[in-house]
């Protein structure tokens, strides 16, 4: 079976196991389960002399909620069955987070790398054109976002081809998130899902009696750690993960890994692999990749792509904790043989949710068209200020000037998304800690974040009628 069936079969499997643990109807399961619409289409673009025909994918998965969320990849290998599994993931994930969207995913099949950055401009357009002239780009039905092989540069030329098309929508920017500052976008949009996977980390070592179940302390200090995958996500959680005292031991990328047994520099690593597009040649580099994934840690992040713990390599991980980065990175069978290992997963639709958790943020802003703490900034600093002065003022001692300038200064749109975020992932982890010390049924933190996802899920059809 290739990659793209086994995953959607394996989204698949853990909604009908949810599903029967709630007792939901077939018929709304089954409404649930399948993907409302998938438009594909073949266009055509003139670049050097030739015209190249693409394909691209756009699908909804569930509208009980509009807009649909979810980003666009560009990714030779995406297909059909892939974008069905990545949309179901959306409406879970939104669900199981408590924001207004339903779920939508969106591919086009092409390497990035193979063009240059005036042609995929021109691609990109020729693509924004295709959906939002059947509304699959939309500030108030469908509203994409960056994943693989995409960035904020992409999600800019959607978002200006989207305002050409529709000079008159007041809402145009909000069509899309995950652009830059200058067009619209949030501070924090770009190392949300990575510092999304760090705070679910985090929040995992505060509840002692889920790090105990698999002999851990509940500190993150020297935490042996590999990463698969060195992009967006990956380099921002290894990041945050290492400023906090763990230690990297190994990064996979995809022509080899980065092993320091005593902890990799991340930054210098990051900062290696921005200027020469391969991690080949630093320090530490071995052509090793997905043998790594069965390495001795204590956890594993996979935040590249899909099913890549699979049911040859799942009996041989040695991590006791793995916290899914990436979309899909555990096919149902290596989740059976995990579970049975005792290892613990902290499922996708919960750690890498940081992304569209600042899409909303930054959705929320482009329709308000205001920035975050504009109306806050001034008035909180003259108010720490008078509490600085009259703590001095009481004490007869002046503030340590090392803590002042913290302390004083009002909160900035970063400090306020970054708050935000932690909130919301807090508040995720709480939910699914809940459920599934609530229930002897739910073997797994994956059923129970799905169990939590659908019901919402259900409740909002059911009110609608369907
Ligand atoms: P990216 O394109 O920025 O980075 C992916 C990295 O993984 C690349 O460096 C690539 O070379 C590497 N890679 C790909 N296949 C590999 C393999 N088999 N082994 C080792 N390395 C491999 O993409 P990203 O945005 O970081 O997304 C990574 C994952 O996170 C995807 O599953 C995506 O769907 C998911 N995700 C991304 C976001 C987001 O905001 N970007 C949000 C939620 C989920």
């Amino acid at each position: 079976m290739s990659n793209s069936k086994e995953f959607l079969q394996s989204v698949n499997e853990v909604f009908d196991q949810s599903a029967r643990l709630l007792s939901l109807p077939d018929d709304l399961a089954n409404k649930i389960k399948l993907a409302n619409s998938i438009y594909k289409v073949s266009f055509g673009v003139k670049l050097r002399n030739k015209l190249h025909t693409f394909t691209g994918f756009r699908c909804v998965h569930s509208e009980h909620k509009e807009p649909v969320k979810g980003g666009i990849r560009y990714s030779i290998d995406s297909s059909q069955e892939e974008v069905e599994a990545l949309a179901a993931l959306m409406s879970y994930k939104c669900s199981l987070m408590d924001l207004p969207f339903g779920g939508s995913k969106g591919a086009l099949i092409i390497n990035p790398n193979d063009w240059k950055k005036d042609e995929l401009e021109r691609i990109t357009r020729r693509f924004t054109n295709e959906l939002a002239k059947r509304n699959l780009i939309h500030p108030s039905q469908n509203v994409p976002a960056p994943d693989m092989g995409t960035d904020e540069n992409v999600m800019a030329w959607i978002s200006d081809e989207y305002r050409r098309l529709n000079p008159t929508d007041i809402d145009a920017q909000a069509c899309v998130t995950g652009k830059p500052i200058s067009m619209g976008g949030v501070h924090g949009r770009i190392e949300a899902t990575g510092r999304g996977v760090f705070y679910a980390i985090q929040e995992f070592l505060r509840y002692e009696k889920d790090y105990k179940r698999i002999g851990f302390t509940g500190e993150l200090e020297n935490k042996r750690i590999v990463i698969q995958g060195f992009g967006n996500v990956g380099y921002h959680a290894a990041s945050l993960l290492a400023e906090y005292g763990a230690k990297i031991i190994t990064v996979i990328e995809k022509e080899g890994s980065v092993v320091d047994e005593n902890g990799i520099d991340i930054e210098k690593l990051n900062n290696y692999f921005i200027r020469k597009k391969t991690l080949q040649g630093y320090n530490g580099f071995t052509k090793t990749r997905n043998r790594f994934l069965t390495k001795d840690c204590d956890i594993l992040v996979p935040a590249a792509t899909e099913s890549v713990i699979h049911k040859d390599n799942a009996k041989n991980i040695k991590a006791k904790l793995i916290v899914e980065a990436g979309n899909g990175p555990v096919t149902a069978e290596a989740d059976r043989i995990l579970i049975r290992k005792g290892v613990i997963i902290i499922p996708d639709f919960y750690a890498n949710a940081g992304g569209v958790v600042v899409s909303y943020f930054e959705w929320v802003k482009n329709l308000s068209k205001m920035r975050y703490g504009l109306m806050q900034e001034r008035e909180d600093e003259k108010k720490q200020k008078q509490l600085v002065n009259a703590l001095e003022l009481m004490t007869g001692k002046n503030f340590p000037d090392d803590l002042k300038t913290d302390v004083v200064k009002g909160s900035t749109e970063i400090d306020l998304v970054r708050s935000g975020l932690e909130e919301k992932m807090r508040e995720g982890y709480k939910n699914i800690h809940e459920k599934y010390h609530s229930d002897k049924k739910i073997k797994d933190f994956r059923t129970a974040a799905m169990v939590i996802a659908i019901k919402k899920i259900a409740d909002a059809y059911r009110y609608m009628g369907i």
